[in-house]
């Protein structure tokens, strides 16, 4: 297969960059693929909304530029914060032109709510499900154009380079991708590659990301010598639902503490105070440190969030979906005390891109959360994502638009490009050993490269990690290839990098803490 466009992943990353293009450049070949169905990523399980400066009657772009600042403990890079600010009102009325709902007031204007870390009023929603419709919008979006292909099942197993085809162009000229549904291993050479595969919140124990998210982009990115970034600033969510079967939490969103929802230890005290003056909506990393904390003096499991006190009517009408997924654990949060635990939610990091997401590679960009961009800094500020996801994804299709024009690499080369060495692959995994290496290495990541780290857990780490690594080159080069070893073969790669990077780290910025660094003044 020949394209004029890869784009690996149906996000909000994803989908809103090829609609762009698509509707930039009608003649341009765009093919989509992604790992499972289009619509399952960390896009559609987006809660809170995107926040963005539209109520210029109290809120400025000085005012989210200053708080997204402030969140990522200063070390957001100011100009990327600037333009992502002030580009979002755009790019967010192209969502609602595309038909995207959002919650609107009696007077049709969007009904903005607060989250932690904003001064004002900014972030657009959709009821508590403001991911799932984006992505609903999206894909009903995409399906209208006919330059526009896309391949469900489609699981991306290494980037095309000069590795493969023996030159020296320094570009990246596609992917080979396991298709699942064809049951053959495929190539296809594109002239621009796009990266937006989501986050790595599998490499954890608990995580509020769906399966696909093994850090996959990253993982291949890697070992086609692009350059990460920042991997070692993973925000964890202070609330995931602690799960009676592993694997099968969900968020508990942040609006909740905002009514009013109060934290309690195993004792049944409320213990936000002894940590921070605004308790229960103290920013995020602080919230997730001090239920750690708890969690350790206490040796308990997880703590409890008492959502009791709160109207039921206001529960009910504002949180549908979190009362729809407590029943179906048998918890009634109108009545019952919820069991939560902070869990790897957001890769701040990524593959570093420049302002357009251009990667360091020719011929490859990388979008949304898979990409490193500095907007966030040490720590995302609630619901900033999403906006950089698609200010980032206008910007890198305009961009490809000129690259395509450029393209120095004539249409004959892609034909002398190699297939992939075996061509078949196996969906049965070697069960087992690729299963225990992942649950080791979910658990080394929890316990020593988690919320608290310590530079000799850490070392420690490393030292597993590498061990792990050479037993997965072992399982990829003696069994057939399978989606499992791909994934893991990622999260290996991509652990080992957040370590090494986690150790040359020496201060506690953001949602970095090492305790054998100066204390955070905050805990
Ligand atoms: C529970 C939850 C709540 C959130 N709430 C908010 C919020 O309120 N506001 C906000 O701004 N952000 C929120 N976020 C973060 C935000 O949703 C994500 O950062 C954003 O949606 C990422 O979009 P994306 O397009 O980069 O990736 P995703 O939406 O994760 O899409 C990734 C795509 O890549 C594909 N893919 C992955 N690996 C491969 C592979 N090997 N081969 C082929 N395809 C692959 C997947 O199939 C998928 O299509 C939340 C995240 C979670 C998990």
């Amino acid at each position: 297969m020949h394209t004029d466009i890869l784009v690996i992943g149906t996000g909000v990353s994803g989908l809103t960059y090829a609609i762009k293009l698509a509707e930039k450049s009608p003649t341009t070949k765009i093919k989509l693929i992604c790992k499972n169905t289009l619509d399952e990523g960390n896009t559609r399980y987006a809660q809170g909304g995107i926040a963005v400066v539209s109520n210029f009657l109290k809120d400025t772009f000085d005012k989210h530029i200053k708080d997204t600042y402030i969140a990522g403990d200063q070390q957001g890079d100011n100009q990327v914060i600037d333009f992502v600010i002030r580009e979002g009102s755009d790019r967010l009325n192209e969502l609602i032109d595309w038909g995207t709902q959002f919650d609107q007031k009696e007077n049709n204007l969007l009904d903005l709510t607060k989250e932690g870390g904003h001064s004002e009023k900014r972030i657009v929603h959709f009821k508590d499900r403001s991911g799932a419709e984006i992505q609903r919008a999206l894909i009903k979006k995409v399906k209208e154009f006919d330059n526009i292909e896309y391949f469900e099942n489609h699981i991306l197993v290494d980037l095309i380079t000069d590795h493969q085809t023996k030159t020296n162009h320094q570009r990246c000229y596609g992917a080979y991708v396991i298709s699942t549904l064809n049951e053959e291993i495929i190539k296809i050479t594109a002239q621009i590659t796009v990266l937006t595969t989501g986050g790595l919140g599998q490499l954890y124990d608990f995580t509020t990301n769906p399966v696909i998210a093994t850090g996959d982009g990253l993982g291949a990115a890697c070992r086609a010598k692009v350059r990460l970034e920042k991997l070692p600033f993973v925000q964890f969510h202070p609330t995931a639902l602690f799960p009676k079967v592993k694997g099968e939490t969900f968020l508990i969103t942040e609006a909740l503490r905002g009514e009013g929802a109060i934290l309690k230890n195993h004792l049944g005290e409320a213990f936000m105070e002894k940590y921070h003056p605004n308790k229960e909506l103290a920013p995020r990393d602080v919230v997730a440190r001090a239920i750690m904390q708890e969690i350790n003096v206490q040796k308990s499991k997880y703590v409890y969030l008492d959502a009791t006190q709160i109207p039921k009517d206001i529960i009910l009408n504002h949180f549908p979906n979190i009362v729809e997924n407590c029943r179906s654990v048998g918890i009634n949060p109108l009545s019952d005390l919820i069991p939560v635990i902070p869990a790897a939610h957001y890769s701040c990091g990524g593959i570093k891109v420049d302002e357009n997401s251009r990667t360091t590679l020719e011929g490859l960009y990388a979008i949304g959360e898979c990409s490193h961009t500095g907007l966030h800094g040490a720590n995302r500020l609630a619901s900033n994502s999403l906006l950089e996801s698609i200010v980032f994804s206008h910007r890198a299709a305009m961009n490809s638009y000129r690259d395509l024009k450029n393209n120095p690499i004539g249409e004959d080369f892609y034909l002398t490009i190699p297939n992939w060495k075996g061509q078949s692959y196996t969906n049965i995994n070697p069960a087992k050993q690729t299963k225990n290496i992942r649950n080791q290495l979910c658990q080394i990541m929890s316990e020593q490269v988690g919320i608290f780290k310590t530079t000799k857990g850490l070392l420690t780490a490393q030292k597993q990690i590498k061990h792990l690594y050479f037993e997965v080159v072992e399982l990829y080069n003696i069994n057939k290839l399978s989606p499992q070893i791909c994934e893991l073969r990622n999260m290996v790669s991509v652990a080992y990098v957040m370590v090494n990077q986690s150790l040359i780290l020496t201060q506690n910025k953001g949602v970095f803490y090492n305790h054998d660094y100066e204390a955070n003044p905050i805990l």
